[in-house]
């Protein structure tokens, strides 16, 4: 099968990983039957009016996949590729990686298709608040609570958060999370997706005996998540051999240092025509560009996913050569991409598990808002390794007690939980 027909049929990719819990699990008939379908597909509208004057409207979707652990959650992403199955499958993950580690939430997505580059600041914050207006009737605290997610971030949040608050007569925080901390947003909340995956591959290596300085990185993306993974694993002691945006990547055996890198994108300089060394600036003396999807075939320990989904697909695994995958993006291995690491035995510590840092930390600024409280930062980081600590460490046992992956180890573990919870709301529906 081409990497166009795995693409068009990214839901269906993701169903082929429930069916494989439902064949090797004892999965209750009513979760069967419940979690093959999203519970509510929003499509709407969104117009903008252009600094132009003219109008534009661009599609948008909000999809709660499953409310049964409690109201949905999930970001919204601006991007052009953005589609009703895509958002689907996004919610489908989040439900499942919000019961992986223990959130009293369900999973949902929302998005719109539109490329955010081309706009003004000023149309991006009407983009934002009319999209709320569009999904005003299905959101809230108890129903369903947005976050940032590609190409959307506090600022976004912070105008999403206000447009709702206007709509409602009243200050409703908890309604979005992810808000600038001046907002009711949690401290922490900016690195925490980067942090949580960091914690993650740490544990990992521990199991495994492999210490930081002796572990080699090659990371594709360099957005928010992405970034904040590599800044805190270079403090770590992990040496980043490259990294890569959607344009083109830098390689370096010697170690490259992301902060360097962020001074010059910060400037809006691409990967590939940065100045890697000179009197004032130096990625790392040997940094050189390379192409973007060479990264992806580097021999390093560690292949970190970083960047959309889809991105290891049949037609490129068999070209990877790194000893393991970690996964930040949401998605970025085909399921016949992942059978075939497996059967190379290669391990992949999995996006349900390792990119829920973002998703643990809004759940923290939700329970602030609601009990009126402000952790220190400490507080929360602290929060976070614990519970990802305990969760990472059910999933790690059960794919060893089980000699299975880690990612149908994760999945078994947040499908046997909703799936439990949706036997015990009983049989009124
Ligand atoms: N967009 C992030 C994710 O995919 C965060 C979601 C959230 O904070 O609700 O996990």
């Amino acid at each position: 099968m081409s990497r166009q027909k795995e693409h068009a049929n990214l839901f269906e990719d993701a169903l082929s990983r429930l069916e494989e819990v439902f064949a090797a699990i004892n999965v209750h008939g009513d979760a069967r039957e419940r979690l093959m379908q999203p519970n509510l597909v929003m499509r709407v509208s969104v117009p903008v009016r252009m600094d132009d004057g003219s109008l534009k409207v661009f599609p948008g979707w909000r999809v709660q996949y499953n409310n049964t652990l409690g109201p949905a959650k999930g970001g919204i992403r601006f991007h052009p590729d953005v589609n009703q199955d895509e958002v689907t499958t996004l919610s489908f993950w989040m439900s499942v990686k919000c019961a992986v580690v223990d959130l009293p939430y369900g999973g949902g997505k929302g998005g719109v298709r539109v490329d955010p580059k081309t706009l003004s600041k000023l149309e991006l914050e009407r983009l934002a608040r009319s999209y709320v207006r569009a999904i005003v009737d299905i959101m809230g605290p108890d129903r369903d609570i947005p976050a940032p997610d590609v190409n959307t971030n506090s600022m976004v949040m912070g105008w999403m958060a206000d447009e709702f608050d206007h709509l409602a007569r009243g200050k409703v925080p908890a309604a979005i999370t992810g808000k600038p901390p001046e907002l009711g947003g949690s401290l922490g909340r900016v690195a925490a997706t980067g942090r949580g995956a960091l914690h993650v591959l740490d544990l990992w290596a521990a199991r495994e005996q492999r210490r930081p300085e002796e572990t080699t990185l090659a990371i594709q993306g360099f957005g928010n998540a992405a970034y904040h993974f590599a800044r805190l694993a270079h403090e770590r002691g992990y040496r980043i051999i490259a990294v890569s945006d959607s344009k083109g990547a830098i390689y370096s055996r010697q170690g490259l240092d992301p902060d360097s890198i962020m001074e010059q994108k910060t400037q809006n300089q691409r990967l590939h025509d940065m100045v890697y060394c000179d009197d004032s600036v130096c990625i790392a003396e040997d940094a050189e560009p390379i192409e973007r999807d060479e990264l992806l075939t580097l021999e390093a320990d560690v292949l970190v996913l970083a960047a959309l989904e889809n991105q290891v697909h049949e037609d490129n695994v068999d070209q990877v050569k790194a000893g393991a995958l970690l996964e930040i993006a949401n998605g970025p291995v085909t399921s016949r991409a992942d059978a075939r690491l497996e059967e190379r035995g290669v391990p992949v510590l999995p996006d349900v598990l390792a990119n829920t840092g973002g998703v643990i930390v809004s759940y923290y600024e939700w329970v602030q808002n609601r009990s009126g409280e402000r952790w220190t930062e400490e507080e929360v980081n602290s929060r976070l390794a614990k519970r990802l600590e305990r969760q990472s460490r059910l999933v790690f046992e059960r794919a060893e007690r089980e000699d299975i992956s880690y990612r149908k180890a994760a999945y078994r573990q947040g499908i046997e939980h909703i799936s439990r919870a949706i036997q015990l709301r009983g049989n009124c529906q």
